[in-house]
């Protein structure tokens, strides 16, 4: 049963009383007292406790016993002021925040606000580093599978997850929903169902970063690819520890110690090289090495000591949204601190809700989730994208205006900012980067080498060059994504750019370099470095016009009536003053008017008056050229 509202008409609001009074106060007016020197100090500390006590925080609703409780009155007289306020409800009853605030505001108590900290506090997954570390517990693996097409990273995954299912379980239908676990010997491994490095680098360029581990799958026929080397570039770049899977060694033509070679070769060598990679041989086909490769995992686990608080308020990632015809917009999220539960307020990303049923990926209903959980929530209000952060927050209030903030904030912002060799010096002398991070790509093989080696040689004070990802070929979506999410810059050695990739390095704001000359390509670099890389400047065309009128304004100001024959004009452009063939002046439009209003262009074909600064000396047939100065990358 809902409450009726009360009446929060003027009347009521109006009959609040002064604060302070108290029924000894009798005629209604404010007690009196006069402080003593002796009981001076006495007497602050009592009102001091006084404010204090009556002083409360009310929650979203409350029910009426627990009000009267908080306010160390009796249900029947908090029972007696809500029905002054014209509304009956008895002591089991839950009241809204509005109503209870009315009530507590006339029996002389001060409500406080909700702490503005939870208000504005920003959507971002607590440290593990900012919990208390008695509260910390040990964590499933959040693992990503990753490696080149075809050497059989959706096969892996379809197996292990078979292999995980137990014979009551088996009958049941497995629910794709972007995640899944498994356990070995009673410990769970959490799997991201999307595979491949793209999926990986997307979630972490939106500021989230899910996965623990990454298993990089090399196909025992085909050895080390392009992709290979640029999955585990990736990898690298969020520190994100590797275990290879050398797959399909089923094959007659498997070569698992050529592969082992070649791992060596990329930086990857194997723990029977001396090295420190876990590489382990497999066979999805075949299910051969599916729990060695799982108790290879558990062990990374272990030594990574994953951990997180179970106890604190959840905080995640959304793993993958949909909007659901028949149950409203869905959304898989991973838990990575505390447990989700139903009924918990939740924002995520721009949108919000209350957890409204939670499922695991077998379709099983859950009452809670803990970290490194994935599961389906319903009732978001909207759909949310992969790689937003959720939170659950107080109550559905707060969630809205955090969801509000956060989707005005999306609208202007990029998630990342942007490093440019232009602003680096600026960047470094801010202390905000140590280290330049930088993707080349190459027309041919030969060239990488070369500058990969010149560039990890350079250094000025504190700051060195990272190359943390290069290769042949264009310049791809998977680099500009690897970019933004590392804060680096992209140079293109004789390579080209991708036109999809173009469209993304523009919205993200990733820099983007071309050079043909590799002793020009470091040059510029050591100079971004050192702050003395000058931004090159082009000169571009805007429009021309032609001088029909002229208006003296004063001994020194001239306006030319002129008709723009081309292009436009632009105030603030620079323009030239064409006579007779030659350039006579060049200068700045100073003011540009149509009709005697200010224009901040005029287009082709119209008229309009311009003003150069420093010069008047206009003649009719004169003719006007505007142009810009652009920066070039
Ligand atoms: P993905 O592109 O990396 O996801 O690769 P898929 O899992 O789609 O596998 C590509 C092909 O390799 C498919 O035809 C699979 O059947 C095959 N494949 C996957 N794993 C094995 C394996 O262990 N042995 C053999 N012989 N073939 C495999």
């Amino acid at each position: 049963m809902s409450p009726r509202p009360i009446n929060r008409s003027r009347g009521a609001k109006d009959r609040r009383p002064q604060q302070g009074r108290g029924k000894s106060a009798g005629n209604g007016a404010r007690p009196t007292y006069t402080p003593t020197a002796s009981n001076d100090r006495a007497a602050v500390a009592v009102a001091v406790a006084a404010r204090e006590e009556r002083s409360i925080e009310l929650p979203d609703s409350i029910v009426v016993k627990d009000f009267a409780d908080l306010l160390k009155i009796s249900p029947v007289q908090i029972i007696k002021e809500l029905m002054k306020n014209g509304i009956i409800a008895n002591i089991n009853q839950q009241i809204d925040r509005d109503a209870a605030s009315v009530v507590a505001s006339d029996l002389g108590f001060e409500v406080k606000e909700p702490e503005p900290a939870e208000r504005a506090a920003p959507l971002e997954i607590p440290s593990v580093e900012e919990e208390d570390p008695a509260l910390l517990q040990p964590r499933p693996p959040v693992v990503t599978i990753m490696g080149h097409v075809d050497h059989g990273k959706t096969s892996l995954l379809d197996v292990i997850r078979q292999a995980n299912v137990t014979a009551q379980e088996a009958g049941g239908i497995t629910q794709h929903i972007g995640a899944y676990q498994v356990e070995l010997h009673g410990q769970k491994i959490t799997f991201l169902d999307t595979p491949g490095h793209e999926a990986f680098t997307a979630m972490r360029a939106r500021g989230a970063q899910a996965t623990d581990i990454a298993v990089l799958v090399v196909a025992a026929d085909d050895g080390v690819m392009p992709q290979t080397l640029e999955a585990a570039d990736h990898a690298k770049a969020a520190n994100v520890p590797i275990v290879v899977a050398i797959n399909k060694i089923d094959k007659g033509d498997a070569n698992p110690d050529r592969v082992k070679q070649q791992l060596a070769e990329i930086g990857l060598v194997p723990e029977e090289y001396g090295g420190q990679t876990i590489v382990v041989p497999v066979s999805a086909r075949r299910k051969q090495g599916i729990d060695s490769l799982l108790e290879m995992l558990l062990l990374v686990a272990e030594m990574q000591e994953y951990k997180a608080n179970p106890t604190r308020s959840a905080a995640g990632v959304v793993i993958e949204a949909k909007l659901d015809k028949a149950r409203g917009p869905v959304a898989t999220v991973l838990v990575k601190a505390g447990t989700l539960k139903i009924g918990d307020a939740v924002v995520a990303g721009g949108t919000f809700g209350k957890v409204k049923a939670l499922f695991d990926d077998k379709g099983r209903r859950l009452r809670k989730a803990g970290p490194s959980m994935p599961a389906e929530v319903l009732g978001l209000g909207a759909v949310p994208a992969a790689g937003d952060v959720w939170k659950v927050v107080a109550d559905e209030k707060i969630a809205r205006s955090l969801a509000g903030e956060r989707a005005t904030e999306l609208q202007v912002e990029t998630p990342v900012s942007p490093v440019t060799l232009d602003d680096l010096y600026k960047q470094i002398q801010a202390g905000q980067i140590k280290e330049l991070n930088v993707i080349v790509k190459t027309d041919v093989q030969g060239s990488v080498e070369p500058i990969v080696n010149s560039l990890n040689r350079l250094q000025a004070e504190d700051v060195r060059v990272r190359v943390i990802h290069s290769g042949t070929g264009s310049i791809t979506e998977s680099d500009v994504l690897l970019a933004s999410a590392s804060h680096a810059v992209i140079i293109g050695f004789n390579s080209r750019l991708e036109p999809g990739a173009k469209h993304l390095a523009e919205e993200n704001q990733v820099d983007i370099r071309f050079y043909e000359v590799i002793y020009k390509l470091v040059e510029d670099v050591q100079k971004a470095l050192t702050g003395l890389l000058e931004p090159k400047f082009e000169e571009a065309t805007e429009g021309h016009a032609e001088v029909r009128q002229l208006f003296k304004i004063s001994k020194s100001e001239a306006v030319a009536g002129v008709m723009v024959t081309d292009g436009k004009v632009t105030r603030g452009s620079r323009c030239r003053v064409i006579r007779g063939g030659g350039v006579l002046y060049d200068g700045k439009v100073g003011s540009l008017r149509r009709f005697k209003e200010d224009a901040r262009d005029v287009a082709a074909g119209y008229e309009c008056g311009v003003q150069i600064d420093g010069f008047s000396d206009f003649q009719v047939g004169d003719i006007l050229e505007f142009y810009r100065m652009e920066r070039v990358s």
